[in-house]
C-alpha cells in the first residue's frame, strides 16, 4: 500500500471516534467494547496495518523534525489499566527518539503546588519539530481533582476564587490554553481511553496472578474503582466542554488493545499528513555549495586510487 492510501485509510479509520464539539456528547453512546467491523480474527492483520502505520508515522516524524516549524501533543487520559503506556510504547516504536518527547504527570509536588496547575506542563512542551506525549495531563485538574475535592484544598488558590463556577472556568481556560498553543503551531490530539469497568477487573486480576505484572498492580488503583461513576460523569463533561476543532477529543474504545493502538495511530497519521510536511528545499546558493563540496571530494578520491 502507498504512502498516500494509507493517510487515506487512516483518516477514514479514526474519523468516527473523533469529538470535535463537545455539545451533546454522551459518553454512554460509545461502546468500549467497539472493534467497528473488524473481528477478532483480524487480530493479526491489524498487527500488521499497525506495522506499516508506525512506519508511515517515522517518515512524517522525520520530515516534521526536519522542517522544524510544526510541534504536536498528544494528550492521553484514560482511567488505570485502560493502556495508555502499552499504547506509546507500541506507537512510538519506531520514531527517532530524538524528535520524541514522553512527559508523564503524576500527583502534584509541593513545587508544583506552589505554582498555577498549568505551570508544570508548559515547562513540558514539546519542542518544535516534536512529538510530545502527555501521559495525564492538564486534564486531571478537572478529572482526579473534581472527583476528590481535597486535592483542590492542597493547591492553596485564594478561598473565594474556589466557587461552585471552578469547573466551568476550568474548562474555559482549558479551551483557551489550547487555542493559544495551537496558533503557536502546536497541533493538539487528546485521547480519551473508553475501558469498561469488567475490562478493567480483568486487567487487574491479570497483574496480581501474572508475576510478571506484579509490579504495575496498586492497592490504590483498585479503590479508585469505587468513584467509577463520578469519574465517567467527569471524563463526559471534561470531552463535552473541551472539544473543539482545533483540539479535538478521540473518544476510543479500549477494551481490545490492538483497536485502541489501531485508532490512535491513525489518529496521529491523520494529523501529522494534514500539515503538508515535506523536507526543507534548499536555496540556490547551498545548492552551489552541494555541488562545490562533491567535486572537491571527487577530485580527492581520483587522487588517492591514481
Ligand atoms: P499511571 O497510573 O498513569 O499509569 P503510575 O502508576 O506510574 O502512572 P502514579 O503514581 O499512579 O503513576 O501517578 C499517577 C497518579 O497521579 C494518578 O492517580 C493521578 O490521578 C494522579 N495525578 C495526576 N495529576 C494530578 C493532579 N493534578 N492532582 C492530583 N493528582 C494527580
Ligand atoms: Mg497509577
Amino acid at each position: 500500500m502507498s504512502s498516500k492510501d494509507l493517510i487515506k485509510r487512516a483518516r477514514k479509520f479514526a474519523a468516527p471516534f473523533r469529538v470535535a464539539k463537545g455539545g451533546k456528547f454522551r459518553l454512554k453512546d460509545i461502546d468500549p467494547g467497539d472493534t467497528l467491523h473488524l473481528q477478532s480474527e483480524d487480530k493479526p492483520r491489524a498487527k500488521e496495518v499497525l506495522a506499516m502505520g508506525v512506519e508511515l508515522l517515522s517518515e512524517l516524524q522525520d520530515m516534521l523534525y526536519a522542517q522544524d516549524r510544526w510541534a504536536v501533543l498528544i494528550i492521553l487520559q484514560a482511567m488505570d489499566a485502560a493502556g495508555k503506556d502499552g499504547t506509546i510504547k507500541h506507537i512510538m516504536s519506531g520514531v527517532n527518539p530524538q524528535g520524541c518527547q514522553v512527559h508523564s504527570f503524576k500527583s502534584p509536588s509541593p513545587e508544583e503546588l506552589d505554582h498555577d496547575y498549568l505551570w508544570r506542563c508548559m515547562k513540558a512542551l514539546p519542542n518544535k519539530g516534536n512529538i510530545g506525549i502527555f501521559n495525564r495531563s492538564y486534564y486531571e485538574e478537572t478529572l482526579v481533582v473534581r472527583v476528590h475535592k481535597e486535592y483542590l484544598a492542597n493547591e492553596k488558590l485564594p478561598p473565594e476564587l474556589v466557587t461552585r463556577n471552578i469547573w466551568k472556568e476550568r474548562f474555559q481556560d482549558i479551551r483557551n490554553f489550547e487555542r493559544y498553543l495551537t496558533r503557536n503551531g502546536i497541533v493538539i490530539r487528546k485521547f480519551y481511553l473508553h475501558i469498561s469497568k469488567e475490562e478493567q477487573e480483568r486487567r487487574f486480576m491479570e497483574r496480581i496472578d501474572n508475576p510478571e505484572k506484579n509490579w504495575k498492580f496498586s492497592a490504590s488503583d483498585v479503590k479508585e474503582r469505587q468513584h467509577w461513576d463520578e469519574y465517567m460523569k467527569a471524563f463526559e463533561d471534561m470531552i463535552r466542554n473541551t472539544a473543539t476543532k482545533e483540539a479535538p477529543w478521540y473518544v476510543v474504545p479500549a477494551d481490545n488493545k490492538w483497536f485502541t493502538r489501531l485508532v490512535v495511530a491513525a489518529a496521529i497519521i491523520d494529523a501529522l499528513a494534514s500539515l503538508g510536511l515535506h523536507y526543507p528545499k534548499v536555496d540556490d546558493k547551498k545548492l552551489e555549495e552541494l555541488a562545490a563540496a562533491k567535486k572537491s571530494m571527487l577530485g580527492e578520491k581520483k587522487k588517492r586510487s591514481g
